[in-house]
């Protein structure tokens, strides 16, 4: 029987599964309820296994199943839930149509570049860097491309809509602003998307097959899958249209062998072969050798000792040692050439330590951060953790009553927190230079940071004639930076935050002083 069923599923799942993944990523109308991401994300290895190691539950135990999957099915993975495999294929189906591509031919696989690629993120990782598997990780690549280089193309054509319509006094769009795209949100992105187009365009999955940790890794077990393509070598005429259709180039006709490794599961190669040689089929002795690497994978020691292993490796990344060694340390009033000491890390993501050694800069809690405070960072947690996202108060503060990035979070570097918790989380502490405030300065009267500030941890006290200045509280202050965000002294405020190397729990406010607020003009 012709197995053309097994493409046209392959199709039709993977299409909806990047339609969903890649609604989370560009939805700029927040109209995708947070609660997806779970549901949508759940499979997508590289997060899931930090995950696990972060919080071990079923609910995060998604790379286990594709362990399994792999075992059973092949790289299945690779064609159906790899967003950056789907977006692959759909860059080689143009190519295809397009006529650029014509036919694929067998290549021999770039072991020499794959294994050592998979070498370099396993020795960055014992080394204590998440640097090469954050680059590399398919599914975080994907989510910078979308996050930061597709949506604000689908923001910018919104906001040229929305113009045109203005023209004919139609208003249900309006714009949205794109100042926040700068060369260093993009840079990153943008090389990325450039090197997997031009290898999809012209070599299919050559990316999945020689860079792809993922793929090596998932290569490896799916040698030994139970289902696997196997040529009929009796009634194969070697007409080769198999080969030309493999996009993997894994398919060699002149020996009738098919690099099960190499092979991501697409089942095009069955779609086009005239004598229906070429099957998804079990074969002799294959399930035996398939299911050894899932039962390791469940041994409770291997798996408390692989855990082990990458947290400790991670446990070294990102951060030099000063922040290590600054946990305990008391650190001093920021100054006005370097007003901030440490990065500030969003509400739920624990410490600084916590929140690098997991994250794998995929982006999404930048894509639904509401007020978009969250922004990718350069150099702020040094060069391994460039790309991890920062909380950048100069361009806006954390919404006192939102969550919404630890919803979301796929690798529980951010983990979920009522909007209680979040209320008393504090990310850093208030400091206020006081030479650098206008009203010192100019002798005029501000208090912007007050006005702002939710917890009343910034208070405006008598100083001298009529004015007043600001006096902080950082027992109070939750470090949400509204007040550095309302400072007008720029661009060094003259009030910032200093981010907490451990988050920790600030002091209730008094109910009295947050009424009176609120019967004021409450901000929040
Ligand atoms: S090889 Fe990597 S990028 Fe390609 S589909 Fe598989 S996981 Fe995704
Ligand atoms: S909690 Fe703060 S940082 Fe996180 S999404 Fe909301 S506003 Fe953005
Ligand atoms: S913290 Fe943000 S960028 Fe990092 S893994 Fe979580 S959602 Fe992705």
């Amino acid at each position: 029987m012709k197995q053309k069923h097994l493409k046209i599923f392959r199709v039709v799942f993977s299409l909806l599964l990047l339609l969903g993944i890649t609604s989370l990523f560009v939805d700029f109308r927040e109209l995708i309820p947070t609660a997806w991401a779970d549901r949508l994300l759940f499979l997508q290895f590289v997060p899931s296994v930090i995950q696990f190691i972060t919080v071990p539950a079923v609910l995060s135990a998604g790379f286990i199943i594709i362990l399994v999957l792999t075992a059973l099915f092949g790289r299945v993975y690779c064609s159906f839930i790899c967003p950056l495999g789907i977006f692959q294929d759909i860059v080689s189906w143009i190519s295809k149509k397009a006529k650029v591509i014509k036919r694929y031919k067998f290549r021999k696989a770039l072991n020499y570049l794959r294994y050592p690629v998979l070498a370099l993120v396993v020795i960055s990782l014992l080394f204590g860097s998440m640097f090469v598997l954050n680059l590399l990780d398919p599914y975080s690549s994907f989510g910078r491309i979308f996050s930061d280089i597709v949506r604000p193309g689908i923001i910018a054509a919104n906001n040229g809509l929305a113009s045109l319509f203005e023209k004919f006094d139609m208003y249900f769009l309006y714009r949205l602003n794109l100042d926040l795209v700068t060369w260093k949100t993009v840079f990153i992105p943008a090389v990325l998307v450039i090197a997997v187009v031009v290898l999809a365009f012209y070599y299919g999955r050559l990316y999945c097959n020689a860079i792809c940790p993922v793929g090596t890794v998932l290569g490896f077990l799916s040698r030994f899958s139970v289902f696997r393509i196997r040529m009929d070598k009796a009634t194969c005429t070697k007409c080769g249209k198999c080969a030309f259709a493999c996009k993997s180039t894994c398919i060699n006709i002149k020996t009738q062998e098919v690099d099960n490794s190499r092979c991501v599961a697409c089942y095009n190669c069955i779609d086009v072969c005239p004598e229906n040689s070429i099957k998804y089929m079990t074969g002799k002795g294959s399930a035996k050798a398939a299911f050894k690497p899932v039962a390791v994978t469940t041994d409770d020691s291997k798996r408390e000792f692989i855990g082990k292993t990458l947290v400790y490796a991670v446990a070294l990344t990102g951060l030099s040692e000063k922040v290590f060694s600054a946990e305990t340390e008391d650190r001093p009033a920021g100054k006005i050439k370097n007003p901030k000491k440490y990065p500030v890390t969003p509400p739920g993501s624990v410490s600084i330590r916590h929140f690098t050694d997991r994250c794998t800069a995929c982006h999404l809690c930048i894509s639904v951060c509401p007020t978009k405070t969250l922004q990718p960072s350069f150099l702020e947690y040094g060069f391994t953790g460039m790309s991890q996202p920062h909380m950048d108060y100069g361009i806006e503060y954390c919404n006192f009553e939102c969550t919404k990035c630890g919803e979301v979070c796929p690798t529980g570097a951010i983990l979920p927190i009522t909007v209680e918790e979040k209320k008393l989380e504090q990310l850093g502490k208030v400091n206020f230079v006081k030479t650098k405030c206008i009203v010192y300065t100019d002798n005029t009267s501000c208090g912007s940071c007050s006005e702002h500030c939710p917890t009343q941890a910034v208070k405006m006290v008598p100083y001298k004639d009529d004015l007043t200045i600001p006096e902080t509280d950082t027992d109070i202050c939750i470090g949400c930076g509204a007040c550095e965000f309302a400072c007008p002294v720029k661009p060094h405020t003259a009030i910032f935050v200093d981010g907490n190397t451990v988050h920790q729990v600030a002091k209730a406010p008094k109910v009295e002083e947050l009424k009176q607020e609120s019967s004021d003009d409450f901000l929040f």
